[in-house]
């Protein structure tokens, strides 16, 4: 059936990253813009022979259109409703929808061909985000399906959905910014990954309240835990800490320069290991830290800052910032020693990234040798034809 959505056209010869199903129409590649078109609204984009392409969610920025099908279909409660179907058989095939582990994303963006959507599910309560305005305005529908499916058969069990935008694109765009439950409510906070419980703070905690896209690594860290001193740099809720103790570890030490998430760390200790004193917590910068601390102090050190470059402009002193980091690592970790190092930055690239720690390694003047070279786990998959999806990168190195 033939939508009625405006209609923006493309520019000739516009059409090829759209034909190759690149869900992004940039804002240059359209004809004029309809005045009476707003941001978030639906809208058909046709190409210059009058071809329909499909249609998107509009906004006012370099990315114009946010493509949500590539064929002339309306988009309302179905649509939602099977993209979140296909997201979660994804996710049950990942083998993440099990007892000892409830907490997964649903929903990451274009990698589930859903862009400006995030879902992330704790338990019961799915925390959504949005990034576009167009999914903002849609966000009572998404939660009304979130909290359907499972009466339709898709057990996803979500009762309560929190929406959570209050920093993300709708907020900046000058939308109300919406920080509250749309659906039920719940005091319970707690999640389960691969085993281990975790307080999930979403009303005030960074992104949706607990970053899931470090479940593989952190389960890599484990296995390389037994009997060795940890040092969790920017631990956040302390994930990284809690598989280190389950690992073995002889003493994790954290340290985040917020003092809330040295908080959330600590409770997360005590909910795993209730009075296991090999764990300590330092609420102090990183780089700092690292500075003070003695040589030889941990066989195992985990690096993963917050995105240092957010925007490409910010580049190069995003770089210089991952090496100085990475060589005071490898200045002080023990011989023998294991280095898990990140970033998280999108507009980082893995050669860039592994070029900044070479060049740290190389500056230590010690031998290092790459283990493992680390990515997003499955649950935030990178859609092909949308390589701008992949941001996480790390690498596992040995350093004698
Ligand atoms: N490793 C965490 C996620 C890290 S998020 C996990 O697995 O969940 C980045 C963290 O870095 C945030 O908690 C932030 O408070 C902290 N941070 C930012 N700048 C810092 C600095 N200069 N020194 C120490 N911590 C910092």
């Amino acid at each position: 059936m033939a939508t009625n959505y405006p209609i923006l056209r493309l520019k000739r010869g516009k059409e090829e990253s759209l034909d190759r199903f690149h869900p992004w129409v940039f804002s240059g590649a359209l004809t004029a813009m309809p005045s009476d078109i707003d941001e978030g609204d639906l809208v058909r984009i046709v190409a210059s022979d009058g071809r329909t392409i499909g249609v998107g969610h509009f906004q006012i920025g370099s990315i114009a259109v946010r493509m949500l099908a590539f064929d002339d279909i309306e988009i309302g409660a179905g649509f939602y409703r099977d993209c979140l179907t296909q997201a979660w058989l994804l996710r049950q095939r990942l083998g993440l929808t099990r007892p000892d582990n409830t907490a997964f994303r649903l929903v990451h963006g274009e990698g589930d061909f859903l862009p400006g959507l995030v879902v992330d599910v704790y338990g019961d309560t799915a925390v959504v985000q949005a990034h576009s305005p167009g999914m903002h305005f849609a966000r009572e529908v998404i939660a009304r399906q979130l909290v359907e499916l499972t009466a339709g058969g898709v057990p996803l069990g979500v009762k309560n959905v929190y929406y959570k935008s209050e920093t993300t694109l709708p907020y900046k765009a000058h939308l109300d910014p919406v920080n509250d439950y749309l659906i039920g409510h719940s005091d319970e906070n707690i999640a389960t990954e691969n085993g281990l419980r975790f307080n999930i703070d979403w009303l005030r905690g960074q992104k949706t309240g607990f970053f899931v896209d470090q479940r593989d690594n952190r389960a890599l860290l484990e296995h390389y835990s037994r009997g060795a001193r940890v040092l969790n740099m920017f631990c956040y809720t302390g994930g990284f800490s809690v598989y280190a103790m389950r690992g073995g570890a002889e003493l994790v030490h954290s340290v985040d320069s917020s003092s809330k998430a040295v908080a959330l760390t600590d409770a997360n200790i005590a909910l795993n290991f209730p009075g296991d004193t090999r764990h300590k917590s330092f609420a102090e910068d990183a780089f700092k830290f690292l500075e003070r601390m003695e040589k030889s102090q941990y066989d195992l050190i985990v690096l993963d800052p917050p995105a240092f470059a957010k925007h490409r402009s910010a580049l190069r002193n995003a770089l210089r910032g991952y090496q100085k980091l990475n060589a005071a690592a490898f200045d002080k970790i023990a011989p023998g020693g294991v280095l898990f190092t990140f970033s998280c930055s999108q507009a980082v690239s893995r050669e860039q990234f592994r070029l900044a720690v070479f060049s740290a390694a190389a500056q230590s003047g010690r031998k290092v040798r790459i283990l493992h070279q680390l990515t997003q786990p499955a649950d935030h998959p990178i859609n092909i034809y949308h390589p701008e999806g992949e941001y996480l990168k790390g690498l596992i190195l040995y350093v004698e």
